[in-house]
């Protein structure tokens, strides 16, 4: 046992890191423990023979310069304050989207060419498009008006209503809207309302109709404000820099530490008790698990379940690690990509596929004339049993789905099979064991329905047990969960009496 600290921090996710720096860059003690040997979670890197491949994430907002966007250049400001340094990379083009029917687009930072490109396909809807993704900007200027806080705190909410009455009304309104609801207002053409739903589909795993079109907003917007940037270092090049910030100013972050349950006293969170025995005391303890995990394995009190009809469960990933020749790569070959097959099967469990080549924009993550190309596509852990290790049912059948996304990818790759250097393959048992998630999802979604506020906030049931990352508001992606990082440390700061500086 350690003395008592004022905060600890369990997983060291994106979440978990950004409220520990935040806190401790503070004044605040804080201790984090992480189960596995790295930090960054689902955004976090592994490394094998030259190549550096990211576990999840390599899509990355917050990085834009422009002060003026207050809320969305999180990932800057933070590494600002805490005075450490994430150089990145800009990339051009957020997503390549291959379509059925031979109907190609790609998001480009450049709005005006992104538009451009989509009004050539539908010529008869160019008014409706510029009108739609127009409101989709707008719903973007009134957000990164805002500072980043916490909606629990009144304080933070009045100073908004005063500041910026007309915004925070409009704002108000825009949440009661779907993605899918607002496109049809504008858009009449099938084909062009299903890029709607896959755009949607491409971050938040839901059509257009359950996508609230605040958080949509965000997305489609801030590419073409703020962009898309790849750290150099890979992923990992995040977490890494979180970590020393909140070493630099004395915090602890203690890896391969998995934490086994939640200490309770009189129905208050009074500290953890890790897989070895050891037991660790605050005065406040915050949770980067999901809120499945939090409630359903660490705190050890069946009352605070979380009923599973709250939400929908997200599926998890199946995923392929590739080291790859370089030579199959064209010219200008775009970093992200998504194709889908067959509109009727895109939202089917291995329907879309998503795949990233990152060393295309940091040589750092591969060897002289290779690339690293991460494959993936949805996945569900019940499919997969692994009876013990190397079980030769699993690994077979692990290859089959691994040889199918291969030879449906080479279809935008030729050659793609003949060119692969070095494979992993991860399924979703995989995800579930490295990140300790529940069932290996990517968490919980709002149903149709559903508003955006009624994701979880970072307060919960327990008293002194707070919640972070992706199973709270706004939801999955890492500038969502930096955002829930942010707010929580907010929140936290005002319950120890500080005064909470807006990044
Ligand atoms: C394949 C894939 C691709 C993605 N692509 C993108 C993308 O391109 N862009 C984007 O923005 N987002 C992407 N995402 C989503 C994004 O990565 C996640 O939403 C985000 O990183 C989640 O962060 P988190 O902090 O909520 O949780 P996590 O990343 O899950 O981190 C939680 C941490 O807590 C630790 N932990 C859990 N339980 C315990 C315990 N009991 N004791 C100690 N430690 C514990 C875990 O080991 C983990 O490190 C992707 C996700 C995946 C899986």
């Amino acid at each position: 046992m350690s003395s008592p600290v004022d905060v600890i921090v369990i997983g060291a996710g994106i979440g978990g890191l950004t409220v520990a720096a935040l806190l401790q860059h503070a004044g605040l003690q804080t201790l984090t423990f992480e189960q596995h040997t790295v930090g960054g979670g689902s955004a976090s890197l592994f490394r094998k023979k030259g190549y550096t491949f990211d576990a999840g994430a390599s899509m990355f907002y917050g990085f834009g310069k422009n002060d003026q966007s207050g809320s969305l250049n999180l990932h800057r400001r933070i590494f600002d304050r805490l005075g450490v340094e994430v150089r990145v990379v800009p990339d051009p083009v957020q997503i390549h989207y291959h379509l059925p029917n031979d109907f190609q687009v790609a998001t480009y930072y450049d709005r005006e060419k992104f538009l451009n490109e989509l009004i050539e396909r539908f010529p008869s809807e160019a008014k409706g498009i510029r009108a739609f993704y127009d409101e989709l900007d707008k719903v973007f200027q009134i957000i990164s008006a805002f500072p980043a806080g916490s909606l629990e705190d009144i304080g933070h909410l009045t100073k908004l209503a005063f500041k910026y009455p007309k915004k925070v009304f409009n704002l108000a309104l825009q949440t009661f809207k779907s993605m899918g609801g607002e496109a049809r207002k504008f858009i009449k053409n099938e084909e062009l309302l299903r890029f709607i739903d896959i755009e949607c589909e491409s971050w938040a795993l839901q059509d257009a109709s359950a996508t609230p079109f605040v958080n949509a907003g965000i997305c489609l917007a801030d590419r073409h404000h703020g962009g898309i940037n790849y750290p150099i270092g890979s992923s990992g090049a995040i977490a890494n820099a979180l970590v020393d910030g909140i070493r630099k100013f004395g915090g602890k972050v203690r890896f391969a530490a998995p934490v086994d349950e939640i200490l309770m006293k009189n129905g208050s969170a009074v500290g953890v008790r890790l897989q070895n025995g050891e037991e660790h005391f605050a005065k406040a303890i915050v949770s980067n698990a999901t809120i499945w995990d939090t409630f359903g394995n660490l705190v050890k009190d069946d009352r605070y379940k979380v009923d599973e009809s709250r939400f929908e469960v997200a599926p998890s990933w199946f995923q392929l690690h590739l080291g790859v020749d370089a030579r199959i790569f064209p010219e200008g070959f775009h970093v992200h990509h998504i194709i889908v097959e067959d509109w009727n099967t895109y939202r089917d469990i291995g329907g879309t596929i998503r795949f990233s080549a990152p060393s295309l924009l940091d040589r750092t993550c591969a060897p002289d004339g290779k690339h690293v190309l991460h494959v993936f596509t949805t996945g569900v852990a019940e499919q997969w049993n692994k009876r013990f290790p190397k079980d030769p049912d699993y690994e077979a059948m692990k290859q089959r789905y691994a040889d199918d996304l291969i030879r449906r990818t080479e279809k935008i790759l030729p050659g793609l099979s003949g060119a692969i250097e070095l494979q992993y393959i991860a399924t979703p048992l995989t995800h579930k064991r490295y990140l300790k998630r529940y069932l290996g999802s990517y968490g919980p979604l709002l149903k149709k329905g559903q508003i955006v506020l009624q994701k979880p906030q970072n307060s919960t049931p327990v008293k002194n047990l707070y919640a972070v990352g992706d199973s709270c508001f706004p939801g999955q992606g890492v500038i969502a969960v930096t955002y829930s990082g942010v707010s929580c440390a907010h929140l936290i700061s005002k319950k120890f009496g500080l005064k909470f500086e807006y990044l």
